[in-house]
Formats: C-alpha cells, structure tokens, sequence
C-alpha cells in the first residue's frame, strides 16, 4: 500500500473467488446477492488491513446502475467484466464548482445526430488510470422545457478529449484521485445509460450503495485500527500490568468497538432495506449509517495512534497513515455536514439554511 501501487493481485484473487461481483445478478456472472453480501466482502478486506476502495465505484455503484437501469446491450457489455472483476468502471459525480451541491453540476450533454457530445469537468475521482471506462454524470439540455436533469454516460478511458490529471493527494493509498476535463467528448448514442428521463431516480440508485460501500470501508478501518491497538495494548508494560489494564487506554477502546458494532448495524439495515427495493427507507438509513461509520472510524483511528504512543507515528506500525485515510470517509461521498443536513430537513422536518 505504501508504493501506491494499485493492488492487483488481491483485486483478482478477490474477484477469482466471486467476491467483487457478489452483489450482480447470476445471468451476468454475479453472486446474485445484493449490497448486504458486497458490503461484508470489503468490510473484512478493511479490517485485514487490505480496503479496495474501487469496490465502492465499480461493482457498487456502477454495477449497480447498469443491472437496474442499463439496456440488455449494456447489461451484456459491462456486467460480466465487473463482475469478474476483469473491468473497473470508475464513477464522476463531483465538480470544482459544485461540490456537495451537485445539483450545481453543470456537465453538459448535447445531442448530435445520433451522437452524445459531453463536455464539463469534474474532480477528485479516483480509479481513472485504471478503469476501463467512468461513468460520468452531467445533463441533458431538455429542448422542450429548458431544464437540465442529470443523466448517466459511459465514457471509456481513451475517448478522445476525455483527459486527465492527477491530483496530489496526502493519502497513501493505491487509488489515485484526478480531476477531469470533458472536450467535446463524442460517444454514441448507447453511452447513455437507460432512460434520459429516469435520471434522479437512477442516479439515487447508484449513490445509497456508495453510502452503504463508504459505511463498509470506514468500519473496516476502524476494525482493523483498534484490532492492532488491542494487541499492542495486551502487552507493551510500563509500568506493573500492561497498558491495556489502565482505564484510561481500556475504556476509549471499547467505547470504539461499541460504536463501530452500533454503526455495523446500521450499515446492515440500509443494506437490507437497500436489497428489499425500499430505495427510500434505504436512504435515510444509507446516511446514517455512512455517518455513523465514519464518525466511529475517526475515533477509532485516533484512538489506536494514541495507544501506541511514539509507535503510533512510525512508519513500522502503519496507524499514523490512517488517520488521514479515516478522514475520507467523513468527506466523501457526502460529508458529514451534509448528511446532518440531510436528518435535519428529511427526517426531522426542520427548515433549510441553504
Ligand atoms: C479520497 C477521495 C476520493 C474521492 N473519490 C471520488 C470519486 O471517485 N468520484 C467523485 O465524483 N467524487 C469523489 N470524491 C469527491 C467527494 O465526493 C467530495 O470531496 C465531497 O462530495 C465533498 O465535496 P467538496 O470536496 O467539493 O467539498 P465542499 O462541497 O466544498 O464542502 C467543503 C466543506 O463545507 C461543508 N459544507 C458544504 N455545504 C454545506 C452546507 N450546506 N451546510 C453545512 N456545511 C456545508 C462540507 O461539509 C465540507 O466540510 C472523492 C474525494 C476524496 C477526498
């Protein structure tokens, strides 16, 4: 992880045991099950220490979108590879002007003849190097009414005027982020995914698995964070018992393994009301869960630094790293202040500030 080098081996021993298209339908090559089996897959890879984060993007989300809503064309060109894992797909939603407003997105489809031509831009996505193809988001320019309404492209990696950059980032993790830029980008009229009208609906139905996935990814880490707490804990000594026998070292690791198992549960009940078809129940209980996963891995992680002490910071014992990877799951997909919004306006019924 620490080379930055993208992780291969274990992507394909993964996807060779069936694990990264567990969530795809059986006809396409999948495992037939839903989100509750994919987000167990990448939970325990977090907490063996070996997150795939492209597992939020690829089979998740974008797997996700194309079982439900692509045509049997696309259903036959895509799935099968992303459920082998022989295909990553990445995901474009984010844009430097729009940010957590993405309904300021302002990616921009026009048709052409039969032809799309997409042009905008859009930032910190990640996996584009190594995906075959991104689905990106942007809007149609609705002729008739004058609106614009988000719609979903297929666009593959060497598309000519699909460029990209990478941006820096303090992460040490295998998937690299960058920012976009769509030139006039051509594609024919099956890059489309679905129907041009179900745009919010298919786009919902993409991003409460990728609440669910971020809830997954964050309980990993922080599974994995006070697992290498606890075995330090159990036997470093200080003075006549191990420092795991002080409270003060005791009791803010268990308040940890209590709020990551809270937040596990949450995870596991948006999954269920994901996998049942209840995309709305499954909404709320997405963010919650995202939230509480990542709120628990922040603390979990800081918690497992301080543990260790000096060792917490070196290089040798691989936490320090980590306090800024916990911190990704706060901001992305939706931050923290978004999802609060979201429980204040939807759940409680409060005013909007915006
Ligand atoms: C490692 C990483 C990987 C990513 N991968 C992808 C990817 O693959 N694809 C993709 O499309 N995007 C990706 N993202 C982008 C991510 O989804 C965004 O960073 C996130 O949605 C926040 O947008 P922003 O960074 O523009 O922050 P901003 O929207 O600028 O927000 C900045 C701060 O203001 C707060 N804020 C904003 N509005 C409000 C409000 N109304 N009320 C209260 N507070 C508010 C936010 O909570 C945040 O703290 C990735 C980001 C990271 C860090």
């Amino acid at each position: 992880m620490r080379e930055g080098a993208h992780p291969r081996e274990l992507w394909a021993e993964a996807a060779g045991l069936g694990y990264l298209g567990v969530n795809l339908p059986e006809e396409y090559g999948g495992g037939g099950g839903g989100m509750a089996e994919l987000s167990i897959v990448l939970e325990e890879l977090g907490a063996a220490g070996s997150p795939l984060l492209m597992m939020i993007v690829s089979p998740a989300i974008c797997g996700t979108v194309i079982a439900r809503f692509g045509t049997g064309a696309q259903k036959r060109r895509w799935l099968p590879g992303l459920a082998d894992g022989s295909v990553t797909m990445a995901f474009a939603i984010t844009e430097p002007d729009a940010g957590s407003n993405s309904h300021r997105i302002t990616t921009t489809a026009r048709k052409d003849g039969e032809d799309w031509v997409l042009t905008g831009r859009k930032v910190f996505v990640s996996g584009v190097d190594i995906a075959e193809a991104t689905l990106v988001v942007g809007r149609t320019e609705d002729a008739r009414s004058g609106r614009l309404k988000p719609c979903l492209f297929i666009v593959p990696r060497d598309a000519p005027g699909f460029w990209r950059s990478r941006i820096e980032m303090e992460l040490q993790a295998p998937e690299k982020q960058f920012e976009l830029v769509l030139d006039d980008v051509r594609l024919p009229a099956d890059a489309l995914v679905g129907d041009e009208d179900a745009g919010l609906l298919q786009l919902f139905a993409g991003l409460n698995p990728e609440r669910i996935m971020t809830a997954a990814f964050a309980l990993g880490m922080g599974t994995y964070a006070i697992a290498r707490a606890v075995e330090y804990a159990r036997t470093r000594q200080v003075w006549k018992d191990p420092i795991g026998a002080h409270q003060a070292i005791a009791h803010p690791l268990a308040q940890s393994h209590i709020e990551l198992e809270l937040a596990r549960l949450m995870m596991q009940k948006a999954a269920r009301l994901y996998d049942e078809g209840d995309d709305t129940g499954a909404g709320e209980a997405a963010n919650m869960a995202k939230y509480a996963a990542a709120e628990a891995c922040v603390r979990a992680v800081d918690q497992a630094v301080h543990t260790l002490g000096g060792n917490g910071l070196t290089r040798e014992y691989g936490l320090a790293s980590l306090v800024t990877a916990a911190r990704v799951a706060r901001i992305a997909p939706v931050s923290r202040e978004m999802i609060l919004n979201y429980v204040s306006h939807q759940s409680l019924g409060l005013p909007r500030s915006y």
